[in-house]
């Protein structure tokens, strides 16, 4: 063949791949016709998939966004979503009776659409028990399924699957987690369903910490198998070997998952990510046809509680990350799947402020401390044991303390607290005053270890979303879940 046959060879070649990619694209967009005209004529959506921040505020959302474009250079799939198919609407988050709301309430506002007393799982202020949106789409013959970062019966995945009058009770919630025939549930809290005395690695293969022990009254992992039928697993390699079809149990830690920014230090290969499970559920539930997914980044509240905005800029990106998990297959069928992301409350009175070194400084130098910190507080509170409190910050966060401020260490050990640096409430003492020390050193800034009243916002596109226009209660949001899922 001459050099000039080859070209042409060449180009036939690439003229039939073309023709191949047009007809491929017409049978495509034929197809999509098709969907849209069944979407049209069938009203309700086919998947309805709800992420609740915990704690995820309007400032933690924008320390996200700085900390995704500033220091990892890297898109944000919730901004991505927000520019391109998402409605924004705000929430109030305030509940029965008082001003700022906790998980239990906002949750059970979320998931029924009705304001309740703080503490209530499912119950109206009465104590009377209120239909979930999962419960009614699992009526409805939709498979179900909840995935959290804290543990499986803390307020959030509680308040869509148990009813108690307490958020406290979660060995109840357990068992009625289980006995609510939702079809998967991923997350960690074992030792809820590990009986007392029990070791967890004993009934749960794998798991991470395998000796530490249950705190349940009953056997609920041998209940959750016997009774509810359910594959009940203790790593990522048992949930992805678990029989497709059936009901699904992950608990993969004793409590909350681990944070994310420990990852490395606990060495947590048994453990996924909230990605991983994100994906296993979609894949697994969306298969089955219709299918109500509610997604918790539980984690983020509680490094709010804690002041350590490291480790909540951390579970921030893997909650995002989540999202864009559920963004991409929204993107396969935005016709048939609401989507849409929220949060419960803001945790910490959070801000980025001014650099507080008071010096010019470039806007990666201004945030550098995000990525400084290797471990959590949470974390460095485990290893103390006897060595003194500026070595272990020194040796862990770099940070040298002056003699007034070694003094606030003694103020916490000694009286129990430092209350003299604080607006309000701080439950975490030890590291209130860490948080105070990397606030006088960076821009982060907190105004309480609690909850604040701050409005949340809302992101929602799909069927159903166009009600999030404006601001309004958070109760709209089981307002329109149960709408969405039947009647
Ligand atoms: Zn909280």
């Amino acid at each position: 063949m001459s050099g000039f046959e080859g070209k042409v060879e060449v180009m036939k070649a690439a003229a039939k791949k073309a023709l191949t990619i047009v007809l491929l694209l017409g049978s495509l967009g034929a197809q999509s016709s098709q969907l849209m005209a069944q979407a049209d004529s069938d009203a309700g959506p086919v998947g309805v998939i709800v992420f609740i921040g915990d704690g995820f505020g309007p400032n933690q959302y924008a320390l996200l966004q700085d900390y995704r474009e500033i220091l990892q250079g890297e898109p944000s799939p919730m901004q991505d979503f927000s520019e391109n198919e998402a409605l924004l609407g705000l929430l109030d988050t305030s509940p029965v009776g008082t001003v700022v709301t906790d998980s239990a309430a906002s949750a059970t506002a979320m998931a029924c659409g009705v304001s309740t007393l703080n503490g209530r799982v499912g119950m109206d202020a009465g104590g009377k028990s209120l239909e979930t949106a999962l419960e009614r789409a699992r009526k409805n013959g939709w498979a179900t399924g909840l995935v959290t970062s804290t543990r499986m019966t803390h307020a959030t995945p509680a308040c869509y699957a148990a009813h108690v009058p307490s958020r406290g009770m979660e060995v109840v919630i357990a068992q009625q987690m289980i006995d609510s025939g939702v079809d998967l549930m991923l997350g960690g809290g074992a030792r809820f369903f590990v009986k007392a005395g029990t070791k967890q690695g004993d009934v749960l293969e794998g798991i991470h910490r395998p000796n530490e022990e249950g705190s349940s009254d009953n056997d609920l992992v041998t209940y959750a198998r016997e009774v509810g039928k359910m594959t009940v697993v203790g790593t990522m390699d048992g949930m992805y070997g678990a029989p497709s079809s059936g009901r699904i149990l992950g608990l993969f830690s004793k409590s909350h998952l681990p944070y994310e920014i420990d990852r490395e230090e606990l060495g947590l290969e048994t453990v996924p990510t909230l990605g991983e499970m994100v994906d296993f559920a979609i894949n697994r539930l969306s298969a089955r046809g219709n299918f109500f997914l509610m997604v918790e980044g539980g984690r983020i509240d509680h490094a709010g509680h804690a002041n350590d905005a490291a480790t909540m800029v951390k579970e921030s990106v893997a909650f995002d990350d989540a999202f864009g998990v559920a963004l991409d297959y929204y993107r396969t069928r935005p016709e048939t799947t609401s989507l849409m992301v929220t949060a419960d409350h803001e945790t910490g009175g959070f801000a980025v402020s001014y650099d507080a070194s008071r010096k010019s400084r470039t806007p990666k130098q201004e945030l550098s401390w995000l990525d400084r910190q290797p471990v959590s507080f949470e974390y460095l509170a485990s290893v103390v044991g006897t060595t003194p409190i500026d070595e272990l910050l020194e040796e862990h966060l770099g940070l040298e303390l002056s003699k007034e401020e070694l003094a606030l260490f003694e103020e916490v050990t000694v009286s129990g607290s430092a209350t003299s640096l604080f607006f309000t409430h701080l439950g975490r003492q030890p590291s209130a005053v860490m948080a105070h020390l990397i606030s006088r050193r960076t821009g982060l800034i907190w105004g309480t270890g609690g909850h604040t009243d701050a409005p949340v916002f809302i992101l929602a596109a799909g069927p159903g979303s166009d009600q999030f226009k404006g601001m309004h209660s958070n109760t709209k949001v089981g307002e329109v879940l149960l709408s969405l899922v039947g009647k």
